[in-house]
C-alpha cells in the first residue's frame, strides 16, 4: 500500500461541534494513519497540575503514566469529541501517538474522536445524542 502523509490535508476550520475542529480534505480508508500525535511529553502529575492549576484541555493520554500535552500544536488540540467518531489514538512510542482512521472517511468530513469523558457526554450534541433526546 502507498504511504501517504496524509498530516498535510489536515486543516483546522470553524467546526459545527464545537469552536473548531480539524478536517481532512482527502478520502482515507480505515485503519490508514493519518497524524502523528507529537507534543510534550509529561508524567501524571504534571498532567494533573497543568489541569487544574492551568485549565489545560490538551493533553493526551499515552501509555502507562505518561501523558503529552499538546497545547503548543497547531492541528491535533482542536480535534472534537462526537459519540459517532471517524477517528481512533494509538500509541507509537513513549513520546508520541497515532491519529488513525477508526472508519473510511470522506474528504471534507471533520476528524473525531471518543474523548472517553463522562461529562462531555452529558454536552454532547453529536447526531447521536440529540437524536437520543427526541
Ligand atoms: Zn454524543
Amino acid at each position: 500500500m502507498e504511504n501517504i502523509d496524509y498530516e498535510e490535508f489536515v486543516f483546522v476550520e470553524e467546526s459545527d461541534i464545537h469552536g473548531k475542529g480539524i478536517f481532512i480534505s482527502t478520502g482515507v480508508s480505515k485503519g490508514e494513519k493519518i497524524l502523528s500525535i507529537k507534543g510534550e511529553p509529561i508524567d501524571g502529575n504534571e498532567c494533573m497540575r497543568r489541569e487544574e492549576e492551568e485549565d489545560n484541555v490538551y493533553i493526551f493520554w499515552n501509555f502507562e503514566d505518561m501523558y503529552i500535552d499538546t497545547a503548543m500544536t497547531n492541528k491535533i488540540k482542536y480535534i472534537n469529541h462526537n459519540c459517532d467518531f471517524n477517528c481512533d489514538i494509538v500509541d507509537e512510542n513513549k513520546d508520541g501517538l497515532m491519529l488513525i482512521a477508526y472508519k473510511d472517511i470522506k474528504a471534507g468530513e471533520e476528524l473525531t474522536i471518543d474523548y472517553g469523558y463522562e461529562d462531555i457526554y452529558e454536552e454532547c450534541a453529536c447526531n447521536l445524542c440529540i437524536n437520543e433526546l427526541e
